[in-house]
């Protein structure tokens, strides 16, 4: 068992699971933010999510306090040989060296949601600094200054692009603060 506190950032705790010889947490390598936003979320990747290992939640209100993780035995040298290659394949497929929010946009129906912004004919459309990145048509990067306003400009230039072309609907992933 991990018990984490939960501010302790995802990243930290595979590391640290490995460390200790634990498998069950490598697919959450590169996942940016903490166990507890991560378990609020239910964060996944590669076929996984963190609901599969949680055992215990305390909470006080709301708030989720700390987390009590249910990892198995491990071979240390395999789960780095397992972190290399999700860590690549994310360096490969996403635009990781400018700021985004990650994905914009659930997957709906089986399609990956950047396939359709792409077949859409929307890779690198920029409303101010914000572009649909080249590499992922699902992230929206930060050239240099973009505002929240072009964002949320080009999200809405998406949704109506996508449900005029092929008639679907795109939900937001992500949460809006503040709007
Ligand atoms: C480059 C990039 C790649 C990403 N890849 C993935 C991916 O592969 N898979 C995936 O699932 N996500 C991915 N994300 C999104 C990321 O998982 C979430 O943003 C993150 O897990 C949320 O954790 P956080 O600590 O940042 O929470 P925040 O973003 O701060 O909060 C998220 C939500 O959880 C709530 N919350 C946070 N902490 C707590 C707490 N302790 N108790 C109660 N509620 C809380 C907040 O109020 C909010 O509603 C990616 C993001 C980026 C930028």
């Amino acid at each position: 068992m991990i018990k984490a506190d939960a501010g302790v950032k995802l990243s930290d705790l595979v590391k640290i699971s490995i460390d200790n010889n634990l498998t069950g947490l490598e697919w959450a390598i590169g996942i940016p933010g903490t166990i507890g936003g991560a378990v609020k979320v239910n964060a996944s990747a590669f076929g996984s999510n963190i609901s599969e290992l949680v055992k215990d939640i305390k909470k006080k209100d709301n708030i989720i306090i700390s987390v009590e993780l249910e990892m198995k035995k491990g071979n240390k040298k395999e789960s780095q040989k397992i972190i290399k290659k999700y860590s690549e394949y994310r360096k490969e497929g996403q635009p990781l060296e400018y700021p985004s929010a990650g994905c914009i946009f659930r997957n709906i129906l089986n399609q990956g949601a950047g396939r359709l912004i792409d077949q859409a004919g929307l890779k690198g459309t920029k409303i101010g600094d914000a572009m649909i990145s080249e590499k992922h048509a699902n992230f929206i990067i930060n050239l240099n200054n973009a505002k929240s306003k072009d964002v949320k400009d080009l999200i809405k230039l998406i949704k109506k692009t996508v449900k005029e072309k092929f008639d679907i609907e795109l939900e937001e992933e992500i949460q809006y603060l503040g709007f």
